[in-house]
């Protein structure tokens, strides 16, 4: 072991390789609670891409597992240590490369902080309009990765609709680029999106080009509390429908969460023990033209059923509701660390149905359970919580028969285990529930070419 951390040291320089037991245990796990990883050899902290590359040949060569490592914010086990192997942490490689205002896009290193991209968008009056509700803490590298989603998906879509260009280090070393600055290009296989949401199984993203476009001078965000669930639910096909307004975002707050963000942030909001709260964003570049859309959306909300509407167009007041919105997955995990939270994603007429279901698994099961996340795009954070008076091991055997039941529903309706928040070490085994056989060795025949010696994350994605 000596000799690979003599020899790593060579790559990147005394300082950038930790292997003192207190990193090895911060850099060993993400956000992703119950998982139990073990500690890694060491933590490297690469600058460069070919820093990268001599990592991965040397790792390549001495079949060294190697996890890539983002701001660890995740929620499936992704960036979590294999067993003797590295952790390559790309948090160093986060310079913004380029900004390039004709072209409106900017690349950057991978360790660069979404909200950072976000925020030198907006100066120059554009937007980039990824936006996982992580943004203040997680890296763009990570966002590719896990093609991350958030809370503008609806109307701009998950991350890899923002990237243009990616420089990609593969498991053997090699160096490759895809995409451009182009905006049309359909040229050879997709590799691009192959590579976004792999997962740090297929390569280590070392560059991205994001495609940023006009930002849309005004913005409303609305609050419809509802008597129940079912009620605001119901609702969401229908403004999709037949309100002709595209919203940005339509994001769910049962009871439970509401209550999760209020006391996370000693805050109260309207209607607080109402059944359910809806909250809507719309945006538009003409002031007027968002006013008439907001009055008609607030109209239709109220012919549906919304209890009331508030409608919130300075940014104090639509900075409050999001800062709400966002607390209620920090509330869980600082209140209720013995959580699961899942990530399911159904076609939207079917989410009364997966809501509903979602109650009935954890009565069955003797736990509780709440419902947030982006319903306007049919995905749901149904998150299992351990009641207190549970011990550990029928917690366990309760999660995972309500993980089962869950996914079992979930791919009756025709949906997916995961929107946004990825496979990893914790969802893996219930692959085959979404997946034929074939499907399955399709994808692990794509591995196997692209890592042979399948060092990249090993133990994610797939069972062995
Ligand atoms: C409070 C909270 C709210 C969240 N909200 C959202 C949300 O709204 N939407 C959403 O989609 N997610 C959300 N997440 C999950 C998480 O923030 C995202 O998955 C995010 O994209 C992870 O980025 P990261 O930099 O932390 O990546 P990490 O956790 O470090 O890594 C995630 C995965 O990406 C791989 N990886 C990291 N960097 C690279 C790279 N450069 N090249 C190749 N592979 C790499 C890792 O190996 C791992 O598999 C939330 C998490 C928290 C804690």
């Amino acid at each position: 072991m000596n000799s690979i951390i003599e020899h790593l040291r060579k790559i990147v320089g005394e300082e950038n390789i930790k292997t003192d037991v207190e990193e090895l245990e911060r850099y060993s796990k993400d956000e992703t609670s119950g998982v139990r990883p073990p500690l890694p050899m060491a933590v490297v902290f690469a600058n460069s891409a070919n820093e990268v590359s001599e990592i991965m040949k040397f790792a390549y060569n001495h079949k060294i597992p190697v996890t890539p490592r983002g701001a660890g914010t995740g929620l499936s086990g992704g960036a979590v240590a294999e067993k003797n192997g590295l952790i390559l942490s790309l948090e160093k490689m986060n310079h913004i490369i380029e900004f390039d205002a004709e072209n409106m896009t900017v690349t950057v290193e991978p360790g660069v902080i979404t909200d950072e991209i976000q925020k030198l968008a907006e100066e120059h009056g554009l937007f980039y309009a990824g936006d996982p509700a992580s943004s203040e803490s997680s890296s763009i590298g990570g966002n590719v990765a896990e093609n991350a989603g958030g809370v503008k998906v609806l109307k701009y879509g998950p991350t890899s609709y923002h990237v243009l260009g990616i420089e990609v280090v593969l498991p053997t070393g090699e160096i490759v680029h895809f995409g451009g600055k182009m905006m049309k290009n359909v040229m050879g296989y997709d590799m691009i999106r192959l590579f976004i949401g792999s997962e740090g199984t297929l390569g280590i993203v070392t560059k991205i080009i994001l495609r940023l476009i006009p930002k849309p001078k005004y913005s409303a965000v609305l609050l419809a509390p509802f008597e129940s669930i079912d009620d605001a639910v119901r609702c969401v096909p229908k403004v999709l429908s037949q309100s002709g307004i595209l919203p940005t975002s339509i994001e769910l707050m049962d009871k439970y969460s509401v209550q999760m963000a209020s006391r996370f942030l000693n805050e109260a909001i309207p209607y607080q023990e109402a059944g359910c709260h809806l909250i809507f964003e719309i945006d538009s570049s003409d002031r007027q033209s968002l006013i008439k859309l907001y009055i008609s959306l607030g109209e239709k909300l109220q012919q549906m059923g919304a209890m009331e509407v508030y409608i919130a167009d300075n940014r104090h007041q639509k900075m409050k509701i999001w800062k709400f919105r966002k607390a209620i997955a920090e509330g869980i995990i600082a209140f209720r660390p013995e959580h699961c939270m899942e990530d399911v994603s159904v076609p939207i007429n079917a989410i009364p149905r997966l809501i509903q279901s979602t109650y009935q698994i954890a009565r069955k099961n003797n736990i509780e359970v709440l419902n947030f996340g982006h319903v306007g795009d049919g995905n749901v954070h149904v998150t299992f919580l351990k009641p207190e008076s549970m011990n550990n091991e029928n917690w366990k055997l309760s999660t995972e028969k309500s993980l089962e039941e869950l996914y079992q529903i979930t791919a009756q309706l025709e949906g997916s285990m995961t929107g946004e928040h990825g496979v990893g070490l914790k969802r893996k085994k219930y692959l085959p529930i979404f997946f034929r056989q074939e499907e399955i060795d399709l994808m692990k025949k794509i591995k196997k070419a692209i890592d042979p010696g399948n060092i990249l994350n090993p133990s994610k994605l797939f069972m062995s």
